[in-house]
């Protein structure tokens, strides 16, 4: 395969952005074995489509995650029937869909290669953008659905890394980030036509229903959206440079002088997945943050090559010139509410993305 050409369309795409040094992935806890490479942003300006540089041995990515699972409050699988026959492949867990009973494979060695019945609902949730072989899941997939089946997709939406900042969605893990053009050619590659497109929560994540072609013509109602939508231009691609570089500026400003001084802040980012470490990565974060802060994580620390930065469940509240950066942009309400909980302290905390925001208060103003 070449690496100059898109995945999904096989037109050239072209890098427009790097970091240095990325981990490959967090949860390996041994420090020596922890490898860092280049990862490298790819767009392709045919079809939208996203990239991320691969790593040879896809399998070192996953073989010690062991992260929980979030669902997204907003995403429900729709239309199930209990008569149903229903598969549901994810990268590790399975979605509990209460009193139904759901098969389940995994992306993890391939696992879904073992799927041997035939479905009338295939639900690909949350991993859509991490599977190395695109074409050779489709092929299995295709193959097990009932001839007027649907397949449920649910993950990220590519064009919102772009235009939204998305930034702590860019990882080793995510190599494929779909536009709806670029999943319409994928879909349209396997004798599949997209039913339905929804954007979810503020357009970073989309849910996509698949259909056979053949029995299009039993499903009169499919309206082809209006694609200006996903549209990426060279502009955009400029404004989100643009974007990182004033965010970086700002952070700069706001704690060189405050590092030099040494020890007299107790700087904690709030959030410590493998996106925490995009952000950190991306707004070079590294020299500032002491701590990480993470209420669900099981880590114990994160290896940034340069530097490990320990894990705590709660921040010290009692310390004095707190400053808390927010890492897990999406979680952004409940963050700010623990931030400012029961704190009798200074407290300086700092949004970074999809804008950089600071609020700095004394928490018992800011609960009244
Ligand atoms: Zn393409």
């Amino acid at each position: 395969m070449n690496l100059n050409l898109c995945n999904i369309c096989t037109k050239k795409i072209y890098q427009f952005y790097e970091l240095k040094s990325f981990p490959i992935n967090i949860y390996k806890q041994d420090k020596k074995n922890i490898k860092n490479k280049t990862l490298k942003l790819f767009f392709c300006k045919y079809c939208n489509h996203i990239s991320i540089s691969r790593i040879k041995f896809e399998n070192k990515i996953y073989k010690f995650y062991k992260k929980k699972l979030f669902f997204s409050k907003n995403y429900k699988p729709s239309e199930i029937s209990g008569k149903k026959k229903i598969l549901e492949i994810s990268k590790e867990k399975p979605l509990s869909i209460y009193g139904l009973k759901v098969d389940h494979f995994t992306i993890f060695n391939k696992n879904y290669l073992n799927i041997s019945k035939k479905y009338n609902k295939i639900i690909v949730s949350d991993c859509i953008s991490n599977i190395y072989n695109i074409k050779e899941f489709f092929n299995k997939i295709s193959d097990c659905l009932e001839e007027k089946g649907e397949i449920e997709i649910f993950h990220h939406y590519g064009p919102g890394i772009i235009k939204n900042l998305n930034i702590d969605r860019i990882y080793f893990e995510h190599i494929n980030n779909f536009s709806y053009k670029s999943l319409n050619i994928l879909a349209n590659q396997h004798e599949f036509i997209i039913k339905s497109f929804k954007l979810l929560e503020k357009k970073n994540f989309f849910k996509a229903i698949l259909i056979k072609k053949k029995i299009l013509n039993l499903k009169k109602n499919i309206k082809i959206p209006n694609k200006n939508f996903d549209l990426i231009s060279k502009k955009h691609l400029l404004k989100f440079k643009k974007k990182i570089n004033l965010i970086k500026l700002k952070i700069k400003k706001e704690f060189q002088k405050k590092i030099n001084k040494n020890n007299m802040f107790n700087i904690y980012g709030y959030g410590a997945s493998i996106g925490s470490v995009a952000i950190i990565k991306f707004l070079n974060l590294e020299k500032y943050i002491n701590k990480l802060i993470d209420n669900f994580s099981e880590l114990k620390f994160i290896n940034l090559d340069k530097k490990i930065i320990k894990i705590e469940k709660k921040f010290h509240k009692n310390y004095n010139n707190l400053v808390i950066f927010n890492l897990a942009p999406r979680y952004k309400f409940l963050i700010k509410k623990k931030v400012f909980n029961n704190s009798d302290k200074k407290i300086s905390y700092f949004e970074l993305l999809p804008s950089y925001n600071s609020i700095k208060k004394m928490p018992k103003a800011f609960n009244k």
